[in-house]
Order: structure tokens, then C-alpha cells, then sequence
């Protein structure tokens, strides 16, 4: 193992999973990397690879896996990934794992460790359906305080609910992530790169756990 931090985040919806991947990328001082960021920047900068994810976001599809994995192979390129990266929001599928790895074999930059965000069903549901988001930010009110409050805690913008977070639409979403999700687990399990962190607590909770078992696992990676 050399001393490139190269990284996958894992998590179901509403896990806190951005937060923390920000975080992480932060400590490590490498380019969090996030499939919803890069599609939306290579559109917006109508780059080739852009136009292209547009064509099939307009007509209401998914972008697919050989597009999304060149969208990340263009952005690993950019200098600031020379010292690793954190990848958020990508893989989702064991098809996208296997073609990320072969990416990333080309490259000489095999991942090194995939954090898994451990939330139980329950939990999720109860987080995303008492879940407040402001409409001037965006921001999520009550994520990791869990307080309800009248206002946006960040700019003091009128909050909504959104009408999909319901208890129903929530458990759906959640089997859809457990199907597609149990065949990576077991993937990264295979190849010893899985790390469970409980993601149970407040966001400055869950990142001292995290942080301390990447710690550990680093130093039994490089010692
Ligand atoms: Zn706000």
C-alpha cells in the first residue's frame, strides 16, 4: 500500500453520507468526489461527456454506468486526485464496482478502503420522515441535532417537507439501496476493504469513530 488515500463512502439514503464524506475527504486532503457533483458540472460546462449525460437525463433515463465511469476517469485525471480521492455516490451496483475496479487498475490507484455508513431501517425511516429541508439553502433543518425548529438553523429560511418522505416512500427507497447495496458489501467484503462504522449519533460522533478506525486501519495498512 503506498500513501494515497483512495476511498469509497457507503450508505443508505439519509445515513449522512455527504456530510461525512466531506469530512473525510477534508482530513486526508483529497477531492471528494461526487457522481451528482461531476454530472452536474460536465452538464453545465457542456464538455462532451456532458452533453452527452444530458441527452439521457432529458429523456428521463439514467445515465449509464460507461458514461458515468468516463465522467470519473476525466475527473480523477485533474491534478488535485494525484493524492487520492474520496468517492461518493458511486459505485451503487456490483456491475458499476467491477468496472470502477478495472478503471482504477489502469490507473494504478486500486481503492483502499470502503466505509460503510451502518444505519438500521428504523432509524433511516424515522430520520428522512421527520426531515425538514429549508427552501433557501436546501439544507436539511434537524440533521444531527434532531431538533425541529420553525426556521432554518443556517440562514433562517422558510422550511418544507418533502411530499415523498413519507414513512411508505422511504421504506421503498430503502429496499431498492438494500438489494443493490448487499452484493457490494459482500464485494468489498471479499477483498478485506470493507470498514462498518455505526452511523448512530450526532455527525461530530459519527466522524471521531470513523476517523479513528480509518486511523487504525491505516496504520495496519502501511506498518
Ligand atoms: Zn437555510
Amino acid at each position: 500500500m503506498d500513501n494515497r488515500f483512495t476511498a469509497i463512502m457507503l450508505g443508505p439514503p439519509g445515513a449522512g453520507k455527504g456530510t461525512q464524506a466531506v469530512r473525510v475527504a477534508e482530513k486526508y486532503e483529497v477531492p471528494h468526489i461526487s457522481t451528482g457533483d461531476i454530472l452536474r458540472d460536465n452538464v453545465a460546462r457542456e464538455t462532451e461527456l456532458g452533453l452527452k449525460a444530458r441527452s439521457f437525463m432529458e429523456g428521463g433515463d439514467l445515465v449509464p454506468d460507461d458514461l458515468i465511469i468516463a465522467l470519473i476517469a476525466d475527473r480523477i485525471e485533474q491534478g488535485d486526485a494525484d493524492s487520492g480521492f474520496l468517492l461518493d455516490g458511486f459505485p451503487r451496483t456490483l456491475a458499476q464496482a467491477v468496472a470502477l475496479e478495472d478503471l482504477l487498475r489502469e490507473k494504478e490507484m486500486p481503492i483502499e478502503v470502503v466505509v460503510l455508513l451502518d444505519v438500521n431501517d428504523d432509524e433511516i425511516v424515522r430520520r428522512i420522515s421527520s426531515r425538514y429541508l429549508c427552501r433557501d439553502c436546501g439544507r436539511d433543518a434537524n440533521l444531527g441535532t434532531g431538533m425541529i425548529t420553525d426556521v432554518c438553523p443556517h440562514c433562517g429560511g422558510e422550511l418544507y417537507q418533502r411530499e415523498d418522505d413519507t414513512a411508505e416512500t422511504v421504506q421503498n427507497r430503502l429496499q431498492v439501496y438494500r438489494r443493490q447495496t448487499a452484493p457490494l458489501v459482500e464485494y468489498y467484503e471479499g477483498k478485506n476493504l470493507l470498514m462498518k462504522v455505526d452511523g448512530i449519533g450526532s455527525i461530530d460522533e459519527i466522524s471521531g469513530r470513523m476517523f479513528r478506525d480509518l486511523e487504525r486501519e491505516w496504520e495496519s495498512g502501511n506498518g
